[in-house]
């Protein structure tokens, strides 16, 4: 992210004041991928048509993309930094899907400052909060439990970026130059194979 466009007064704490080293300089311009999940209520909600239409106005390329049925494991590696919060277990429950669908859509998208043009168009993290011409102003909810169901992930900084675009993605599945480091490791590995 470009430090002149940098608006972190959506990011968590932990965001603020890092660096971000990882991205390619094409002539002037900062290159970076982030990471978005179209969560199960924009699933449930068929939202994924109007959240992709919003996110080309980004005009980010999307350099990796698939349907992920989300386990309590990576459900709380995604979340760990908020392990501590009294909406965790309930967050938990909402990303594996036990309230609407159990499936995300994991989607990279990867241009110049792409992490923080993509969380501009989601909004702020409550629902109530964001810009109702956001995509989470215009899709969110608040549960009765108090979870916001925002619809939409996005990281929210570059080492955000970094982290969950290696816990969600294989280096494989990304379209792109690589922008983290890659090894070549040629392993042996039981998969499914079209019977003919
Ligand atoms: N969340 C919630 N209540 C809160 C804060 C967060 O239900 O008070 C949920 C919400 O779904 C949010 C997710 O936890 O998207 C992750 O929280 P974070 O602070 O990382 O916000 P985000 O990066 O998603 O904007
Ligand atoms: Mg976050």
């Amino acid at each position: 992210m470009s430090l002149k466009n940098a608006d972190l007064s959506d990011a968590p704490v932990r965001c603020v004041f890092r660096v971000n080293f990882h991205f390619m300089k094409i002539g002037e311009r900062v290159m970076e991928q982030t990471l978005i999940l179209i969560k199960p209520d924009g699933l449930k909600k068929s939202l994924t048509g109007n959240i992709l239409t919003r996110l080309s106005e980004t005009k980010l390329d999307i350099v990796g993309a698939k349907m992920i049925r989300v386990g309590r494991e990576l459900a709380e590696e995604h979340y760990k930094a908020l392990k501590d919060e009294s909406y965790f277990e309930e967050l938990i429950k909402y990303i594996m899907g036990e309230y609407h669908k159990k499936k995300v859509m994991a989607l990279i998208y990867g241009g110049e400052d792409a992490i923080q043009k993509v969380r501009d168009i989601c909004g702020k993290t409550n629902p109530e909060e964001a810009d109702s011409v956001s995509i989470r102003g215009a899709y969110g909810r608040i549960t009765t439990k108090g979870v916001y169901e925002n619809v939409i992930h996005a990281s929210a900084c570059s080492e955000e970026a970094e982290r969950e675009i290696k816990l969600w993605f294989s280096p494989d599945e990304i379209i792109d130059d690589d922008i983290y480091d890659v090894k070549i490791v040629k392993e042996t590995i039981k998969h499914k194979k079209w019977a003919e």
